[in-house]
């Protein structure tokens, strides 16, 4: 799929990469963007333009946040985009190691100052910065979006499980078996519940059973508070004891317990889906346990972009078309601040002029080097580390590519905003 323009640069709906193809050949569109791939149409206006339903559909992950776009049009729902965003790592390393330099630096310089009151405060519904990162990314790669696609509808997975299908605390059985939407919320909930590991040996990355703690055949219930995960060996070792006798009191303890709110709604997701509903558009919030649920009926693999796709309960039984490919978008940011490096024992080794563009090119835009002879001959399209002695590196899909080219043979394609962009093929 490719995003389209019309010529005052507002979005039209995407069309295929054959009719793209055709309308750059016909001279009818430009190329207004290679990363992402956009055209824009030089006869066409928004206004005389016809439109159909675009949901947009988020499946927020810790390092990757999977995105998909799905049209309802007159025949069913149409795949038209699956994305990847690959989130920032080491948001708080970064912030760490500058308040260690910073603190280092204001003891060294023994000048005397008053402590200041300590009248720092958070504001209400403040996150820690590695997550608040993750939220701005994912919306800034919306606001993306929505300048290259007439979205009319978001799609997000806000909770982990549905507590209100959960309220109903007498689940009878085969509600909570496998294969039904209950059985998947139950089982969510429970996962959270016991950290995702065995209440018993604590093994995690094992497959784990729905377990009675006081079993069936003694008069245990199918209710949520005798319900534990166990894996396998625990499982059938166990075998009909309770778990008081099975030598585990604080798991029978436990299982009465509720889960508390805090660890059921997630403050990143939450933050997400409240954010998203500030953007005015229609916000759909969907549980984990559905989406694994929906995945699972269209036998998709564990993808984040399926899960994307999986997300809510507007997901029909069925999808045309899916994309050729995923694109992978990287959160990189724009480049560091830092005036003066330090060697690891917070000594000054080197400093940075103010400048940052060279020679008309800045680190991270898309270039295209045309190089004539050498070790590097011929045409490389990648990111650019510009240096001021205009030798420059170019890297795509995160390796380096050249080494030390002239800038003379550079020319840019695209300015830097932030982010890479890379493909990569739809598992089946
Ligand atoms: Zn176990």
């Amino acid at each position: 799929m490719v995003f389209v323009l019309d010529r005052h640069k507002k979005p039209l709906m995407p069309c295929t990469e054959k009719r793209a193809r055709q309308l750059l050949e016909r001279g009818r569109a430009v190329i207004d963007k290679m990363a992402p791939f956009t055209i824009r149409l030089k006869d066409r206006a928004a206004e005389e333009s016809l439109f159909q339903p675009l949901r947009v559909k988020f499946d927020p992950g810790s390092k990757t946040t999977g995105v998909a776009i799905v049209l309802t049009g007159a025949k069913g729902e149409k795949i038209l985009f699956f994305g990847e965003i690959v989130h920032k790592v080491g948001v708080k390393a970064k912030l760490d190691a500058r308040r260690a330099l910073r603190r280092g630096r204001r003891h060294r310089k023994t000048r005397y100052r008053k402590p200041r009151f300590q009248n720092r405060k958070r504001k209400d519904g403040w996150l820690p910065p590695s997550l608040e990162a993750r939220v701005g990314q994912t919306l800034h790669a919306l606001a993306k979006i929505r300048k290259l696609a007439p979205i009319t509808m978001i799609s997000v997975e806000h909770v982990r499980f549905d507590t209100q299908k959960l309220e109903n605390p007498e689940i009878s059985g085969v509600e909570y078996q496998q294969g039904t939407l209950l059985g998947y919320e139950l089982r969510e909930y429970l996962l959270e519940k016991w950290g995702r590991c065995c209440a018993y040996c604590g093994r995690t990355k094992v497959p784990l059973q729905i377990e009675h703690t006081v079993p069936k055949s003694r008069g245990g219930t199918n209710r949520i508070n005798n319900l534990a995960l166990a894996c396998e060996p625990c499982n059938l070792l166990k075998n009909n004891r309770t778990a008081e006798e099975f030598g585990y009191p604080e798991v029978q303890a436990q299982t009465k317990k509720p889960l508390k709110d805090a660890a059921m709604m997630n403050a990143t997701r939450w933050r997400l889906y409240t954010q998203l509903k500030a953007t005015g558009l229609p916000v759909e919030g969907g549980s984990g346990g559905r989406t694994k649920k929906q995945r699972l009926d269209h036998s998709f693999p564990k993808e984040h972009y399926y899960d994307a796709l999986c997300v809510g309960e507007s997901t029909p039984d069925r999808f045309t078309r899916l994309p050729s490919y995923v694109q992978v978008w990287t959160a990189k940011g724009r480049g560091t601040r830092q005036m003066c490096g330090t060697d690891k024992y917070g000594f000054p080794i080197r400093h940075r002029s103010r400048q940052r563009v060279h020679f008309g090119v800045q680190t991270g835009d898309l270039v295209r080097a045309v190089v004539p002879k050498g070790k590097y001959a011929g045409t490389h399209t990648g990111r650019v580390l510009a240096r001021t002695s205009g030798s420059f590196d170019l890297s795509a899909q995160g390796r380096r590519i050249v080494q030390g080219i002239s800038y003379k043979y550079c020319r840019i394609v695209q300015r830097n905003g932030g982010w890479t962009y890379d493909q990569k093929p739809v598992s089946a």
